[in-house]
């Protein structure tokens, strides 16, 4: 039999192994076979992927695409180019105000699906009132089983609430996905530091928002799980005392899943230094136990997964932050880099194995979404979303070689080895060398599956 696509002498990474001179078949944009060189079939393309690691496309759990509300900031066009350009196959969009409700997904879907290079699914949010969750079934239906709340500002829900959300989702086969930061303690620290002590400093931001935020509503929301069940999903972890709490809850038995960022991984608030205000995001950026905590807790199940929150301001969204960091757009872009820095800096600073990055990346968010084995795999029947990363290449990030609308990256002069040099989406490729080279409207929403 001649298939539509062969790539052939990798070394092949999934979550489960790493294999020498392999490669996949792939026939109407799906994967027919895995196999070493010598069984693979013939195809009407080849391609040689000597040396380099084949793995599947990345998959971004968090990124706020702001398509139709934010365009300036990123709209499907660029962000789906940034993202394919640097490995990412699937955007799990979430939304800043879009969403919540039936009629606004349908009208975000439609613009995807005209617009973007890659996969994408929607997260629905921010839950806050009780129409919301009458809303839910009918988002059910349309595959979207994700439903984001917040524990604190500016979409604040109580936790009261956030168990109610466990049990609606719950009952439709969804998870929650919630940004942990308990409210009292968060606005105990901002008004010391804005109203008490005056400060509008940068470093400010980051002084407000204390690091227990994290482990007191984490804990709370995990006490919901052990009472009524579900599966709670904690948005963006940035403490290795949070990454416990998870690690600890999946012992018990509880369905917690977490996410930390590609920027908790890599820079800690002394970097707020260097860089001020394009630095601001929420939550901050905490210390170095943190840092190495969370690359320790992908070993142990208290970190599931890496996205980056995507959510770029433009320049002088940034720039009025050095005189009143309170003024600053909280938010960076990251879904380019997403996969170089996470695979660059795992391998070579951290010493994680391969096969757990590529879990992190690739097969966890598929299974935490109901989207696995379609997404996230290598494996006969998966959908072809494919990575050709070539190690070899050693790469300075620099925004001019980036895609975002907004025009720079907090990770500029950071060296990595290695950068995908082939990206495909369903066996089309999306991205060449750096490049995305895909069509706009290749990319389909993709429904999320139940948990049960
Ligand atoms: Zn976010």
């Amino acid at each position: 039999m001649t298939v539509d696509l062969v790539v052939r002498g990798a070394r092949v990474l999934t979550s489960q192994f790493m294999v020498e001179r392999a490669g996949v078949a792939v026939q109407d944009g799906k994967i027919v076979a895995l196999a070493k060189d010598p069984h693979l079939p013939e195809a009407s393309q080849v391609v040689d992927a000597d040396g380099k690691i084949l793995m599947p496309g990345a998959i971004d759990a968090h990124a706020h695409i702001y398509d139709p509300d934010y365009t300036h900031r990123e709209d499907w066009k660029s962000g789906s180019e940034a993202a394919a350009a640097g490995g990412v196959t699937l955007l799990m969009d979430m939304p800043l105000v879009l969403t919540v409700m039936p009629e606004l997904a349908r009208q975000k879907i439609e613009v995807g699906e005209r617009e973007s290079l890659v996969d994408f699914s929607l997260h629905a949010g921010m839950m806050t009132s009780e129409e919301h969750l009458r809303r839910m079934p009918e988002l059910a239906e349309m595959g979207i089983l994700s439903f984001k709340a917040f524990t604190t500002k500016p979409f604040l829900a109580s936790y009261d609430y956030i168990e109610e959300l466990l049990i609606r989702a719950s009952e439709l086969g969804g998870r929650i996905v919630v940004h942990s930061e308990d409210n009292q303690v968060i606005e105990r620290g901002v008004h010391r530091v804005r109203d008490v002590e005056g400060r509008k400093d940068p470093l400010a931001h980051h002084d407000s928002r204390p690091p227990e935020a994290e482990a007191v509503a984490v804990a709370r929301i995990i006490e919901s799980v052990a009472r009524v069940g579900g599966h709670y999903h904690v948005a963006h972890i940035n403490t290795a005392r949070g990454a416990e709490l998870v690690a600890h809850a999946k012992a018990r038995g509880l369905r917690v899943t977490s996410e930390t960022c590609v920027h908790y991984l890599v820079f800690t608030k002394d970097d707020v230094g260097k860089w001020g205000p394009y630095l601001k995001m929420t939550p901050p950026l905490r210390t170095k136990e943190d840092v190495r905590g969370l690359w320790e807790a992908l070993l142990t199940g208290g970190v599931d997964m890496i996205a980056t929150d995507h959510a770029p301001g433009t320049r002088e969204e940034k720039e009025v932050g050095w005189d009143d960091i309170w003024e600053a757009w909280g938010g960076i872009p990251g879904v380019e880099t997403l996969l170089p820095i996470s695979m660059s800096e795992g391998l070579h600073r951290w010493g994680i194995p391969p096969t757990v990055l590529c879990a992190a990346l690739c097969a966890n968010p598929a299974k935490a979404f109901g989207m696995y084995p379609k997404k996230g795999e290598l494996a006969p029947g998966s959908d072809a979303d494919l990575v050709v990363y070539d190690q070899s290449l050693e790469v300075e990030i620099r925004a001019d070689r980036l895609h975002y609308k907004v025009g720079w990256t907090p990770y500029e002069g950071i060296v990595v080895r290695g950068w995908p040099v082939l990206v495909t989406v369903r066996g089309e490729v999306v991205a060449q060398d750096g490049e995305p080279v895909g069509r706009p409207g290749h990319g389909e929403f993709v429904r999320m599956g139940r948990w049960r």
